[in-house]
């Protein structure tokens, strides 16, 4: 480069909007300086230093010394003070700190330019020989620790050994630490260095060290830190100021507002006559910031002053770290504080009516994800319970209830109202009936993916799966962690569904509260988003809470779900298992009059809304038990004998038999969806009948309805055509026979690679079009889902192959491909045509910017991530 860049700034001459080159803390002390707040002086070595620190193998740049030199001299002449003098001995901080806030991850040295000489000079000054020698046992320990390298037990346990604690007043005792510290640093091999400028060179050079220091790398690694985002550390080097010279002197940490409820009002923790990091460590119990104003009246007044002036000027909640001297009030540093999601929407709100900052700010500032924490009851923060095994986070929640692990005892269980939670090994279609009655559920094996994950999302229940620590004992009445029996049926427990974690105790949870300030930033998204969002929902009970959140309509109902109950499912079974025409008619009747009351009541529901509703799409097998479970009933039937159980045994082996006749190789590639329809037309005929009975009685009632019907897992134009047939001839004669009109289009779901590649011809028999992404993706990758998570993806996130799951979040490269150009295909041949998306990418924050950015018409998420959606779609349209 060719001039040099100057490598040190004093706070009252820097930029402190600089945080690339100042780093946070440096640039938040800069700015607080200008602001005329009560800042200790100091200066700072920038990032590029840091930089070059690394490109010359860890060495400090030539030259840098004498500027260090130069500006503690100036730091001499500001604070009346000497560094290394025996008299008046100026100490310094020398403090890290990246352009992006890592709290704690890195390392910093306080009280440095003491040694045996300057302690004593400290202690005269000061008056306080107590107060010295404390500053320089601790700062013996940092240094030792951080840049000789000794081992922080031995300090601890020497510190013990004689008795210390942080209001420790035998000067004795803190001598004899000095001498034991000082034979530990000994120890390390490397001496322990007197003269201040070597303690200031050495305590540099690992400040930068502690960039690539372990918990620092491990912290950018799980943060998704880029060096682009940050590239190194600054040094910050601050004029001391003690907290720990007696008792009105303190350390504190004050938030400008409540970080857990957002209220506004300080918030924070304090210590009298201690320094720096004794109010983090937990080694002492700190006093709320609430008794500060009795017991230190006028600092309490000037720093809620601060606090409001670091808020008018940052225009964000700050998280403050003050220390007083004698009486006297210091700032130490600022930052960003780090909210609970509901902290983070009440303060935007609240800052938005201040007049401190716009909407658009305020909606900016909330992380759609983090709403999850608002939307579902939560483990109460202050309680602190350890988890005895930790799974998958499978279904966001915390719920405590009754343990139990059969399948038919819990639904029985539930139906009496209590709560239960249903423990199992994993879960099949069969025992959805048992979910709708339990409060939460738990498995020992699968993944994210599994089928108790995806149902428990579904119903928005709490789920933790694959939690492999715990064995559930083989009679299925007790779970044991390590070997020991850990919970027997019927004990309380409580999982949590948020993190994965399993307790075995009722932990006390928070509920869900839609709060005035929500409601106001869901409303703000709502005027400012540029898609519409519909919800995933089966139930009427969905569908309302899909409205109640701002639904726009529901993409996605998908009608196999609505079989999940127990008398449903055994009529299914007999439809699937008629042998006469004439058997399966009447099932086919029974099944039509419950599929049209449901379709009413979510009509009904909805209001006029547009409701998608998708004709079947699993495989018929998928509601006949499963073959193991038979043949073991079929075995215990024979061994019991008699007459009831002969007629039994024959009826299971009949079963068998179909089950055997329609199993599949691969299910997901087998006999399903369209397939299913144009093979066993009557099937699709009742459904598309139950919708148009329902939609013509509600007509008749006045009530509007506004339906789509469409067909999943179309790969030609020809199956399209044959649904649409039979739609068309179903629909017409239910019009004649109520003699109106209906207002049902026809669409088809856009699920199969072939679909897209022949979007034209597809757009040419449908009116409206919705892509599946859960299928699309398996089908674009020719990944199977489960086997994805469950095998080889991890690995793949891990080490980069795949950047991110694309089950998560749309792949944009390639399915996204996809999507686009059967956009362009579907509105070159229609040019309005409605098209959108359903499935879990619907509820995907960065999914529903892309799916905004081509152009779809409405994205369609889970009824319980509505919120989520719309905040995301607002995001991304501003
Ligand atoms: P971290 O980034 O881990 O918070 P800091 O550099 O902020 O590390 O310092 C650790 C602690 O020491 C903080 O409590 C801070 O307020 C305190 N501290 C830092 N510099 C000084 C100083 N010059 N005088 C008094 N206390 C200080
Ligand atoms: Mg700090
Ligand atoms: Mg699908």
């Amino acid at each position: 480069s060719s001039a040099i860049a100057k490598p040190i700034y004093f706070f009252d001459e820097a930029d402190g909007k600089n945080r690339a080159l100042l780093g946070g803390k440096g640039a938040g002390l800069a700015e607080m300086t200008k602001l005329g707040l009560p800042v200790p002086p100091g200066f700072i070595i920038t990032t590029d230093i840091c930089e070059k620190f690394y490109e010359a193998g860890k060495r400090l740049p030539d030259g840098l010394m004498d500027e260090v030199r130069k500006s503690v001299r100036r730091l001499e002449s500001i604070t009346g003070k000497k560094f290394g003098d025996a008299k008046n001995p100026l100490l310094v901080s020398v403090r890290s700190g990246a352009p992006v806030s890592m709290p704690g991850m890195m390392d910093t040295i306080l009280n440095l330019g003491l040694n045996d000489q300057t302690v004593e000079g400290l202690a005269a000054q000061s008056g306080d020989a107590r107060f010295a020698l404390d500053a320089y046992r601790r700062f013996i320990q940092m240094f030792g620790k951080i840049v000789l390298g000794a081992d922080d037990r031995q300090f601890e346990k020497a510190l013990v050994g004689n008795g210390i604690n942080n209001n420790s007043s035998d000067e004795k005792a803190l001598r004899q630490v000095i001498a034991s510290f000082r034979s530990l640093c000994e120890a390390t091999g490397k001496r322990f260095p007197d003269d201040p400028y070597k303690q200031i060179e050495l305590a540099i050079d690992a400040v930068f060290r502690s960039w690539t220091g372990k918990r620092a790398v491990e912290y950018r690694r799980q943060y998704g830190i880029t060096p682009d985002m940050a590239n190194g550390t600054a040094v910050t080097v601050v004029a001391m100021v003690f907290g720990n010279m007696g008792r009105d002197s303190a350390t504190g940490v004050v938030f400008t507002r409540n970080p857990e409820t957002g209220e506004k009002k300080l918030y924070g923790d304090y210590l009298v006559n201690a320094q720096g990091e004794d109010v983090v460590s937990g080694k002492a119990n700190p006093s709320h910031i609430d008794q500060l104003e009795s017991e230190m009246p006028q600092v309490f007044g000037q720093l809620s002053q601060v606090c409001q002036k670091l808020e008018n000027h940052f225009r964000e909640c700050q998280d403050v770290e003050f220390t007083v001297e004698r009486g006297r009030l210091y700032i130490l540093q600022t930052r960003t504080a780090k909210m609970s999601a509901g902290a983070s929407v009440k303060t935007s709100v609240d800052m938005y009516h201040e007049g401190l900052i716009n909407k658009v700010e305020a909606l900016q500032r909330i992380d759609p994800e983090g709403l999850e924490q608002i939307l579902y009851p939560r483990i109460d923060s202050h309680v602190k319970q350890k988890p005895v095994a930790t799974g998958v986070a499978a279904s966001p929640g915390a719920a405590s209830g009754i343990a139990v692990f059969d399948v038919a005892k819990a639904e029985a269980m539930g139906k009496r109202g209590e709560k239960v939670i249903l423990i199992r090994e994993d879960t099949k279609p069969d025992d959805v009936p048992a979910f709708f009655q339990s409060v939460g559920i738990l498995t020992t094996r699968g993944g994210k993916t599994s089928h108790a994950a995806v149902v428990a999302r579904g119903m928005g229940k709490p789920c933790v799966v694959g939690c492999s620590q715990i064995e559930i004992d083989p009679e299925g009445a007790s779970f044991s962690v390590a070997g020991r029996v850990a919970v027997s049926e019927g004990q309380k427990i409580t999982i949590d569904g948020s993190t994965g974690r399993v307790y075995t105790v009722e932990v006390p949870t928070v509920a869900p509260e839609i709060t005035s300030e929500f409601k106001e930033i869901l409303q703000w998204s709502a005027e400012m988003k540029a898609i519409r969002i519909r919800a995933n929902a089966d139930t009427p009970e969905s569908a309302t809470l899909a409205r109640k959140y701002g639904a726009e309509g529901i993409g996605l109902c998908r009608t196999e779900r609505m079989f999940n109950q127990h008398d449903r499912i055994a009529l299914f079974t007999k439809m699937v298992m008629a042998e006469t025409e004439q058997e399966r008619e009447k099932a086919l009747a029974e099944l039509e009059r419950l599929q049209k009351s449901d379709f009413k009541a979510i009509f009904k529901e909805m209001q006029g809304l547009p409701v998608t509703i998708r004709l079947l799409d699993p495989p018929l097998h998928e509601f006949l038990p499963k073959e193991e479970d038979l043949m073991m009933q079929i075995f215990e039937l024979k061994s019991e004998g008699g007459h009831k159980a002969e007629s039994e045994m024959l009826k299971r082996e009949k079963m068998l038999r179909r089950v055997r006749e329609l199993s599949e190789i691969n299910p997901m590639l087998g006999h399903r969806g369209v397939r299913v329809g144009i093979t066993f037309p009557e099937i699709y005929e009742m459904q598309i009948r139950a919708v148009c009975e329902a939609a013509a009685d509600l007509t008749k009632e006045g009530v509007k309805v506004e339906s789509q019907i469409m067909v999943p897992q179309v790969a030609t134009v020809n199956e399209l055509a044959t649904v649409r047939h039979m739609f068309e001839s179903v629909k017409r004669d239910a019009e004649h026979r109520h003699k109106i009109k209906l207002k049902i289009v026809f669409g088809s779901m856009i699920e199969v690679v072939r679909s897209c590649l022949v979007a034209d011809e597809i757009a040419h028999v449908a009116d409206f079009l919705s892509f599946g992404t859960n299928d699309l993706t398996q089908a674009t990758f020719s990944f199977s889902r489960e086997d994805a998570e469950g095998k080889f993806l991890p690995f793949y996130l891990e080490k980069g192959v795949i950047a991110v799951n694309p089950f998560q979040s749309i792949d944009q490269k390639g399915v996204g491909r996809l999507m686009k150009m059967t956009i362009e295909m579907a509105r070159k041949v229609k040019k309005d045509m409605e098209i959108g998306i359903c499935g879990e990418h619907g509820g995907d924050p960065k999914s529903i910017e892309f799916c905004t950015a081509i152009g779809l018409d409405y994205v369609s998420a889970s009824s319980h991530r509505i919120p989520i959606a719309i905040l995301a779609a607002a995001q991304s349209a501003i």
